[in-house]
């Protein structure tokens, strides 16, 4: 058996575990494949400080360029595995076959394109990866009216950092409030706000129809017949799982790349971790694909676990954040039936908590400017103990104070 762990992306999730094997002992080779130029980065700086500010692209950058050298892991880039044979181990990158004893797929997720009529013209950008934030960001010229289609975080935070440049920013969002797939109608209203006092124009319940221009983009146009003008155009509408290899070997995928705990997938010796994965998420109690930060650290660990031999670590709620003009929203558990919402502080003067009970318990927070709770918050829904809302909603009893001693 061939004793090298070949990592198929070698993004956040896949640079991390890499790292994460020689730090906890692996002494097998690593090989680290990666389809992009750039050597491993996090994403979250790009619609961030990236567009907004001058940052460098590869500001999230995981590791210093020599790590991979010193630390024995070969280094792959733009290199792309085309197909896996998990029966023989090996797969195919060019005309070359790599053998595997485990492989693991942290082949990410890519945005998800628009097909509509003029959708190809110049002007129209996605915002994955540090080549999109290094074409896109030059156009961000003060003045320049860019329309974000899609009223989800890549599109709101993109909204925020466009006009922080001083463009002239609409957001269109299909469904009739901002951010549906994650957060209440109650924060949506928060964000909304905050765009719109910032200047920037949302329009709910748009219905995209094509892009026009000759020769560049010159507009959008709606499905009533509203014509927007833009030179430029950011499609964040969702991301696609990268699960094809999977799926061509025959692997189960369901909207992602099927994993168990330990990132096991349906074949022997091969794990996924990251955006692709559709995970059973045992505090969510269903089978999900997380898109996030925290899910690329916590499934890039666990698969760490699986090949070093060592039990599953417990999941406890999901936790992302974003950050918006001068708001930094961090949102724990998932968007859950409640039968209760608990407010704490008020978002026109400071920190604020929303709290979504089901039971007495946190199904769902949604923090605005208050990271320092989010520690204890954490805790709490871990814990799954029961909560009392008159505590909760009290800025005066310290959240710390409610989690329950182990
Ligand atoms: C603009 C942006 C902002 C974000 N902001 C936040 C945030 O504020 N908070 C948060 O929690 N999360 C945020 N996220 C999400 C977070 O960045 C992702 O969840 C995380 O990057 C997932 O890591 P991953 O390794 O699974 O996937 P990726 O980082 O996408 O890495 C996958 C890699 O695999 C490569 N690949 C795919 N197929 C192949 C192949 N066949 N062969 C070789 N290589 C291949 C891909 O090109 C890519 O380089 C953001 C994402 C984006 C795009």
């Amino acid at each position: 058996m061939t004793e090298r762990v070949v990592i198929v992306g070698a993004g956040q999730a896949g640079g991390r575990l890499a790292a994460i094997l020689r730090k906890q002992g692996w002494e097998g080779g690593i090989t680290l494949l990666g389809d992009e130029f750039d050597p491993p980065y996090e994403r979250p700086p790009l619609s961030k400080e990236v567009l907004a500010d001058d940052a460098d692209p590869l500001v999230g950058r995981l590791f210093p360029d020599t790590f991979y050298q010193e630390q024995e892991i070969a280094l792959l880039l733009a290199r792309s595995a085309a197909s896996l044979d998990p029966v023989a181990k090996r797969i195919q990158v060019g005309h070359e076959n790599l053998d595997y004893g485990t492989l693991v797929l942290a082949t990410g997720a890519r945005a998800r394109r628009l097909a509509c009529e003029g959708a190809d013209l110049p002007g129209i950008f996605l915002l994955r990866n540090t080549e999109d934030a290094r074409g896109l960001r030059p156009r961000l010229q003060p003045g320049a009216h860019v329309v974000l289609i899609g009223g989800g975080f890549i599109g709101l935070e993109g909204a925020a950092s466009a006009r922080k440049r001083g463009c002239m920013v609409t957001v269109l969002e299909a469904q009739p409030q901002l951010l549906g797939r994650v957060a209440d109608p109650a924060v949506a209203e928060v964000i909304q706000n905050l765009h719109r006092a910032k200047g920037v124009e949302i329009r709910c319940g748009a219905q995209l129809e094509a892009f026009e221009g000759h020769g560049r983009l010159q507009a959008v146009r709606l499905t009533d017949g509203t014509r927007i003008p833009a030179e430029i155009a950011v499609v964040g509408i969702g991301a696609v799982p990268n699960q094809e290899l999977a799926v061509a070997a025959g692997i189960d995928c369901d909207n992602g790349i099927v994993v168990d705990a330990a990132t096991r997938t349906s074949a022997p010796d091969v794990l996924a971790i990251g955006d692709v994965t559709a995970q059973s998420h045992a505090w969510l109690g269903a089978r999900v694909r997380l898109e996030s930060w925290e899910n690329a650290e916590l499934q890039a660990q666990a698969a760490a676990n699986t090949i070093l031999g060592r039990p599953a670590a417990a999941v406890g709620a999901p936790w992302f954040w974003t950050d918006q003009f001068d708001l930094n929203l961090q949102i724990l558990g998932g968007r859950c039936p409640h039968d209760r919402v608990v407010s704490r502080g008020n978002p026109a003067d400071g920190p604020w908590c929303h709290f979504f009970l089901k039971d007495e318990r946190i199904v769902t927070a949604c923090l605005g400017n208050a990271g320092r709770e989010r520690r204890a918050v954490k805790q709490l829904m871990d814990s799954r103990a029961p909560v009392e809302p008159a505590a909760l909603a009290d800025p005066g009893t310290s959240l710390r104070s409610l989690v329950p001693k182990a």
